[in-house]
């Protein structure tokens, strides 16, 4: 992991630079950016938007994570299961992303499972526009075992739970071959939290496992199992490969999806939406913005201007 990624986590995780941003920046230009609204309602308007105007379907992602007081942990279910009320009521995908750490499992796995059962259960009474998904974040290797482990535990109690896995896990191949047997939404991306004893090594050799992974997820079993595959990225190298593997492999367009972050290479989300593929952006809410917005600093430097702005002229 380079400094600059160590760095950038460090102060996402720091709650002291999370108060002090809050209070100096409450929607600062990088906020602004990156998140879709300060509460529930103002998320919803900004998924429809996306819809009626561009086509695009989104995944509602309450900002929130590493949360280890009952009370903010409560606060961070009940604003999931709201959000997946709203999404069914406004007809859109009831389509959440969900931290573990966000929702119990800093306190204990059986609180977490709890309260991930409860938000599955809620997207399922929601009935949105279809694509009905609780896909869980992968944080961290400390809690990826569990990770998985809570995936199994919500599809074997019949709820539409997807799942992230990170390309840059020399791991991710094993968890993949069990998940492309199931009815579920996978999620691959790059992977946000690098350990360089568990990844594999430089930018071209994950790219490579990215597109390794893709092949499995595109693979004849996977189609046959009703699985859905979900391209979480912003590399328009990558996409390409896939589009070509997909068309290769008989997928149509409808049978996958593109994924990006709400703010993050906009014109490349209507441009893959004008060739007829599938785009979702995530979409965060909330007011705790500053861990989310650090870390898209960490992945692409530019963002540090959008930051030198927040703290001084918003
Ligand atoms: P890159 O090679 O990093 O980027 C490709 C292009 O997009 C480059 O031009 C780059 O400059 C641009 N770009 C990428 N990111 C940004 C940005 N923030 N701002 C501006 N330009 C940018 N990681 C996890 O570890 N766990 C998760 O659960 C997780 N969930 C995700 C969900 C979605 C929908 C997406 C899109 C990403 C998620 N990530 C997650 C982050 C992911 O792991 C990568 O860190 C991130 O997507 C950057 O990788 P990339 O594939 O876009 O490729």
């Amino acid at each position: 992991m380079s400094l600059f990624q160590r760095t950038t986590i460090a102060l996402a995780r720091s709650p002291t630079m999370g108060r002090a941003m809050r209070a100096l920046a409450a929607r600062s230009s990088l906020a602004r950016r990156f998140v879709g609204g300060a509460d529930v309602d103002a998320a919803v308007q900004t998924a429809l938007r996306l819809r009626d105007v561009h086509g695009i379907r989104a995944s509602l992602f309450y900002l929130g994570e590493y949360v280890a007081d009952p009370v903010a942990i409560e606060h961070n279910v009940a604003q999931a299961i709201d959000a997946c009320n709203a999404l069914g009521k406004a007809g859109l995908d009831a389509h959440v992303s969900v931290d573990p750490t966000a929702i119990g499992y800093m306190e204990s796995d059986a609180r977490g499972a709890e309260n991930a059962r409860r938000i599955g259960n809620a997207l399922r009474q929601a009935a949105g526009g279809g694509r009905d998904w609780m896909v869980l974040d992968m944080e961290d290797s400390g809690i990826r075992d569990r990770t998985c482990a809570l995936h199994r535990d919500l599809l074997e109690a019949g709820l539409p739970a997807g799942l992230t896995l990170q390309a840059r896990r020399r791991r991710t191949p094993e968890d993949l071959v069990w998940a492309i047997q199931q009815r579920t939404s996978l999620r691959l991306v790059k992977g946000a939290f690098p350990e360089r004893a568990l990844d594999h090594a430089g930018r071209e050799r994950i790219d490579q496992a990215y597109l390794d992974a893709a092949s499995i997820m595109l693979s004849r079993e996977a189609q046959e199992s009703g699985f859905y595959p979900v391209f979480g990225t912003h590399d328009d190298r990558l996409a390409g490969a896939i589009m070509a593997l997909a068309r290769a492999r008989g997928w149509s367009p409808d049978a996958f999806e593109f994924e990006m972050l709400y703010g993050v290479r906009p014109d490349w989300q209507l441009a893959l939406r004008g060739l007829g593929y599938n785009v979702r952006v995530y979409l965060p809410f909330g007011g705790d913005w500053w861990p989310y917005a650090i870390r898209r600093v960490g992945e692409n430097p530019r963002n540090a201007w959008l930051l030198a702005r927040s703290l001084t002229s918003d």
